[in-house]
């Protein structure tokens, strides 16, 4: 274990705070206990690591609700589908620290792959998803979310967490997570924050780092994509918006992989004649020189 201070700026008063770093498991039920003696409400932002401005907010806004801000850094083998992708996944472990020293998180939990999967990394078991792993992320990338909930079952077992916090950005996963609460009957409040994103529009990830500086100032035009839906879903036809869209996106020299409105409750396809008082998400996937962005966006 090791503690790193730092001092933080508090109505002009500074105040030593500590962000203590762990590995094992033990050792953050270790933390969880002593502070759950306390009475203290425990906040948990999980992430796989090259924080960015995204993943700050939610930390930033978890250790303002919470007394005990639990941050982890780990990058899940099992939910990606391609090894490729797991491979290039960016590993930036000594600037994700001093970021999370600008922040108030108190705990950086950075399990390894052992500590996380004793059991191998393979499995037969499923995870009932209600069929949220069926639809576009999940169409695209198998067992995807099987993965997600197979560490998130993982993590929240050992946080236990009065509430936990999820970028708006990835909404499919943000479902996924919510039904698993809902099916472990746990007690954990999901806090679900605004998507980041850079000057031009571009939701923030740590995907975004392997775009070149061409392709990242054109990968603006996701997000003007989304709005175009968002903007005229009520007043054009609806295959003739996302048709347009699709082609925004072609003219920037992108690949859409999927541009799919659904219930923003189940992510069920809608039928759009009947879906007036419906509460509507827009998804997308689109491919920008080999990258794979995705983002998505409410509409009313
Ligand atoms: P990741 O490290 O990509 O697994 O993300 C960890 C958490 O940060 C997830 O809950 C994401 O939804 C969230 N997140 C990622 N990017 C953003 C963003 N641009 N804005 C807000 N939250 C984000």
């Amino acid at each position: 274990m090791c503690a790193i201070p730092r001092l933080f700026l508090f109505n002009s008063v500074s105040i030593p705070l500590m962000l203590v770093i762990i590995h094992s498991p033990a050792q953050l039920q270790e933390i969880i206990n002593q502070n759950r003696k306390k009475n203290r409400t425990i906040g948990f932002v999980p992430t796989m690591g090259a924080l960015h401005e995204g993943h700050l907010s939610l930390v930033r806004k978890c250790a303002r609700e919470t007394q005990l801000c639990i941050v982890s850094v780990f990058v899940n083998p099992t939910q990606f589908n391609d090894p490729k992708d797991f491979e290039k996944y960016p590993v930036h472990t000594q600037s994700d620290v001093e970021k999370l020293l600008t922040t108030r998180a108190d705990v950086l939990f950075m399990p390894s792959v052992d500590d996380m999967y004793p059991e191998g990394l393979q499995t037969e078991d499923t995870i009932d998803l209600g069929g949220l792993d069926q639809v576009m992320e999940g169409r695209f990338r198998p067992g995807h979310f099987q993965g997600v909930a197979r560490i998130m079952k993982k993590l929240l077992l050992m946080t236990q967490p009065d509430k936990l916090y999820m970028g708006q950005k990835d909404y499919q996963q943000c479902a996924v997570v919510a039904h698993l609460l809902k099916i472990w009957k746990m007690k954990t409040k999901l806090v679900i924050c605004p998507t980041k994103r850079e000057k031009n529009g571009l939701a923030m990830s740590s995907r975004n780092e392997r775009l070149s500086p061409e392709t990242r100032a054109k990968a603006g035009v996701i997000k003007s994509a989304l709005y175009y839906v968002k903007n005229n879903y009520h007043k054009l036809p609806v295959e003739l918006i996302l048709e347009k869209a699709r082609l925004k996106i072609r003219e920037a020299g992108f690949e859409t992989e999927y541009l799919e409105i659904a219930d923003a409750r189940n992510l069920q396809p809608v039928d759009h004649s009947i879906s007036k008082n419906q509460k509507l998400v827009c998804c997308v996937a689109v491919w920008a020189d080999g990258v794979r962005l995705i983002d998505n966006v409410l509409i009313d």
